[in-house]
Parts: structure tokens; sequence; C-alpha cells
């Protein structure tokens, strides 16, 4: 059973865009995007735009193909694929939707790396329209976070994580992330748990002026090759003291040892 856990968020974290914007863009719709954007929530407005560009003619295929485009670091894909393999149990967690994510994940071959992908739902209606919905219904029940959009609080869903898998015993927990979004389950984190903040992102700048409510220990990281570099040394640094992880680790990691010393 796996004993470290990572958690990703996805948007300018796998993927160096946020797919919503890098969607819009591409298929022209940012001018209509930027108009309703005052008038309505985020996740909502992604639906409306979806509607919107269906009506133009645009095709799945096509919002399926500009996905494709989405610029992902190489070095970010090798970390994920390490980290798997050195039995860490990978999740996502993003407030972009399940189509963005799945078709950008399989794109790449990385899809089968995620034991659990907790993002906004989405389906593909009869007419070929893309659909987007919000994780939590807050007409009915609102999550009543007031750190997160009305749509989506990642500590809620890291919260339900963290009480599922601790129940299996010890574990300890790295999660990567930009975002405004991602500051609520950086504080759900223990202090035997880390952080990995982009560097100069919302999340960091949070984190660094609020720096006493975050128990997890940061690390921060600029580019994929340092979240490859810091990932692989902090999963070292986690199950240094579990023997039968440390053969197969230290063959593979040794390189990266000496980054902070
Ligand atoms: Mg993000
Ligand atoms: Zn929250």
């Amino acid at each position: 059973m796996a004993r470290v856990v990572v958690v990703f968020d996805f948007d300018k974290t796998i993927i160096d865009c946020d797919s919503d914007n890098w969607v819009v863009d591409e298929l022209g719709a940012t001018e209509l995007f930027n108009q309703l954007l005052p008038t309505m929530p985020w996740n909502s407005l992604m639906d409306r735009t979806m509607r919107e560009l269906h009506s133009q003619g645009k095709t799945i295929e096509e919002i399926a193909a500009s996905l494709k485009r989405a610029p992902l670091h190489s070095q970010i894909i090798t970390a994920i694929k390490l980290a798997y393999s050195l039995g860490c149990d990978l999740r996502i967690v993003s407030d972009a939707n399940l189509f963005f994510i799945e078709t950008i994940l399989k794109h790449h071959g990385l899809i089968d790396y995620f034991s659990e992908i907790n993002t906004n739902p989405s389906l593909v209606d009869e007419d070929g329209k893309l659909r987007i919905f919000p994780y939590h219904d807050f007409t009915c029940a609102p999550h009543g976070c007031d750190l997160c959009p009305p749509n989506m609080c990642k500590g809620i869903i890291m919260e339900r994580i963290r009480s599922s898998i601790l129940k299996e015993g010890k574990k300890q927990f790295i999660y990567l992330g930009d975002g405004n979004g991602d500051y609520c389950p950086s504080r759900q984190l223990g202090d035997e748990d880390y952080v990995m903040p982009r560097k100069n992102f919302p999340l960091w700048e949070l984190i660094f002026t609020n720096s006493l409510v975050i128990k997890a220990e940061v690390h921060e990281w600029s580019n994929g090759e340092e979240l490859e570099r810091v990932l692989l040394y902090l999963i070292k640094t986690v199950v240094i003291e579990d023997d039968t992880y440390l053969c197969s680790i230290d063959l593979q990691v040794s390189n990266y040892t000496n980054i902070f010393t």
C-alpha cells in the first residue's frame, strides 16, 4: 500500500497554462468570455461559453484538438511516471473539468498513473455540446468555505481524501499547486506533510504571507525541471526510513539528493 500520496492541481501545475483560458483563447471566444466574466461564476461561464462555441459550429473534436496542444513540460511527464514507479498514490484535485483533464492526460499517456481525478463533472450531450457542471451543487448545498469559489472547495476534497486514506495507516501527503484555490487544501496538511507551491504564483504568496497556518513543510518550484527534482527529493525524504522503499529509490533518485545541500 502506498505510503506517499501525491495530490496535484492540474492547471499551471501539471500543464503550463490554464486549460479553461487555453480553450477559450484557441477557439476565439476570449471577448465573449471577458464580457460575461463579471456577471456569473467562472465554472458557470465555462458551460455558457461551450454552448456559445457549439452554436458557432465549433465541434467537440476541435475542443479536444486544442487541449492536445496545451503545453506540458516533458520533465513533469517524467516526474509523474517516476513517482508512480516509486509506489506513490497519485491524485488530481482540479477546478478545470473532467473532459479537459482526461483529454490531455490520455493524449500524453498519463491517465493510468492517477488513482483519482477530483474535478468539475462534464459530459458531451446528444447535440455534441460540452456541458460543464459545478463539483458542489452551490444552489442547493453551498459548501460554506469562504476561501473557495462556490463550485469547488478543494479543502473539503482533501479532507475526504485524508480521512479515507489515513484509516489505512501512516501516510504522508505531498500537495502541488499554484493558485488561490490550492490554499484551502494546503491548510489541511499536517506537520509531516509537504506542500509544493509554484514560486511567485498566488498559492506561494498566500503561504508566505500566512505561514503560521501552514503546518506542512514548504518546498517551492518554478518550472517542470524543478518540479521533477523537488518532488523526487521529497519522495525520497518521506520514505527514507522505510526499508522496503529504500533500495529502489536510492538507485533512481541518487541524482537528486544533493540539490539542497
Ligand atoms: Mg492551478
Ligand atoms: Zn475551501
